[in-house]
């Protein structure tokens, strides 16, 4: 019986374990991970909030045992490639046939931190959770946030509705400057603002100083913020791949992580890799990008897992998806902003723009819609877009997503057909991915003309 073993039990890992048992029962599979309960990690700053109870970001084992896989509840902590061998923390030793790596990431705590402060924090594994809601049962005071990714933007909401005096330090000039560009991360900024989180914008920390806890931090404009015991700091500045344990195996591996093809293959025949724990590629230009959503790790696993079960599946790139909310503020974005877009050598852009009400204008409070586009000038490409609304902004998100998915150009998502209702849209006569489209066919055709 073919025998398959995946290290990692999160979306990557559980989603091709379900693919491959679905698809063959008769392969044997076998998940390895630490955890006692695996994480619904997005739903985590939500707890902090009280907005959902602890027992509810727990996700049952059953996902993997229920399609009839095993489950080991330990750690690998050396790895043969060659001989296709693992070693675990409970000091047994499994061999495999084909091996998927689900990994991960770890968040990165940057090196000027010194070690060990009790009130330091990173946030994503459970003992992270409760060690920050033990903090704030304990009643702490006051809580920095350093990172402004959604992240920071959802830890910074869940401290201030927990009364605590809440910093934001963003090292960019606007929040959420992965996702957004600044135009349309303005509204968020003051939102943030008017709830009475400090925002320190274009400031980097550059001390942390204390020595059993952080007594203070010092920021980049010279500001210094004082801190006791009680308070909390918590950095929100990236992930980075969980692969120290195959540094020696001749994985090809780089900043990202483990180097992986379309068909989720690494170099070495029969290693697989999937999720937060790869390198891989953008869909719009094809150079490397990070990935680090569970939006990308479950589509990579599936395919990881059509292709360890025999069949030919291909993943063609990340396209990058992301929302968050502040205050009731939706914000989202696809493909990239206009910064990202310059850094990856599209000097030309075309930036289009689009605004309708959320609902039917003749309601009182119809809220609004914006949709702003990123278009390559000299090829008519779409290479980005952002929404920001009242309302649900991730169908938008994930209509644009599509379309950079299928390279659509713009005159066909300016035919894209709409459903509209008053309450959920503007008039059938505009629809604002229309609109926006619209606007960058116009300016595209203006430069044409010269
Ligand atoms: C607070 C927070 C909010 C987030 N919000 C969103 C969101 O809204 N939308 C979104 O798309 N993404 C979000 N993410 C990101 C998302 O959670 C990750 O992209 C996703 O979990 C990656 O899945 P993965 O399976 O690749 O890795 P992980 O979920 O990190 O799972 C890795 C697994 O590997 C195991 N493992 C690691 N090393 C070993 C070893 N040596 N032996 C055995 N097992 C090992 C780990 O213990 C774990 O079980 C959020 C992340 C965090 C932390």
């Amino acid at each position: 019986m073919m025998k398959v073993v995946i290290i990692g039990g999160g979306p990557a890992g559980i989603r091709a374990c379900r693919t491959i048992k679905i698809l063959r029962p008769d392969m044997d599979v076998i998940v390895i991970r630490p955890e006692a309960k695996s994480l619904i990690y997005c739903a985590m700053p939500y707890v902090l909030e009280d907005k959902i109870d602890f027992e509810k970001i727990y996700k049952k084992d059953e996902l993997i045992t229920g399609v009839g896989a095993s489950l080991i509840k330990a750690s690998v902590v050396a790895v043969d490639l060659s001989n296709k061998t693992l070693d675990l923390d409970n000091g047994s030793r499994i061999s495999y046939d084909r091996l998927l790596i689900a990994t991960g990431a770890e968040p990165i705590l940057p090196d000027f931190v010194p070690a060990g402060l009790e009130n330091v924090f990173v946030f994503k594994r459970e003992d992270h959770l409760l060690s920050i809601h033990n903090k704030l049962k304990e009643g702490a005071k006051k809580a920095i946030v350093v990172g402004a990714g959604s992240i920071g933007i959802e830890m910074a909401q869940a401290f201030k509705h927990k009364g605590l005096e809440t910093h934001l330090i963003e090292a960019s000039s606007h929040l959420l400057p992965s996702i957004l560009d600044k135009d349309m991360s303005e509204l968020v900024e003051e939102k943030m603002d008017e709830n009475g989180i400090h925002l320190h914008l274009s400031t980097m920390v550059s001390e942390v100083r204390g020595n059993r806890f952080a007594e203070a931090i010092v920021l980049s404009d010279g500001a210094r913020i004082t801190l006791s015991s009680d308070d909390i700091v918590l950095f929100s500045v990236g992930m980075r791949p969980n692969v120290d344990l195959f540094k020696d195996s001749g994985l090809g591996i780089d900043r990202d992580g483990i180097i992986v093809n379309e068909r989720m293959e690494t170099n070495i025949e029969g290693v697989y890799a999937a999720g937060d724990c790869t390198s891989f590629k953008s869909v719009i230009d094809g150079r490397p990008i990070p990935g680090k959503l569970a939006t990308n790790a479950v589509p990579m696993g599936k395919v990881a897992g059509r292709n360890i079960a025999g069949r030919q599946d291909y993943y063609e790139g990340f396209v990058n998806g992301a929302a968050t909310i502040a205050y009731g503020v939706r914000v989202g974005g696809t493909g990239f902003n206009e910064t990202v877009a310059r850094k990856r050598g599209f000097k030309n852009l075309i930036v289009a723009k689009a605004e309708t009400t959320a609902m039917f204008p003749i309601f009182p409070e119809p809220g609004f819609v914006k949709v702003k586009l990123i278009v390559n000038a000299d090829t008519g490409d779409l290479l980005g877009a952002q929404v920001v609304s009242t309302m649900c902004v991730t169908e938008k998100v994930d209509i644009l997503s599509m379309a950079l998915q299928n390279k659509l150009s713009l005159d066909r998502i300016a035919k894209l057909s709409y459903s509209a209702q008053p309450y959920q849209s503007f008039l059938p006569a505009n629809n604002a991915i229309v609109m926006a489209a619209e606007d960058a066919l116009r300016q595209l055709e203006d430069r044409r003309r010269g």
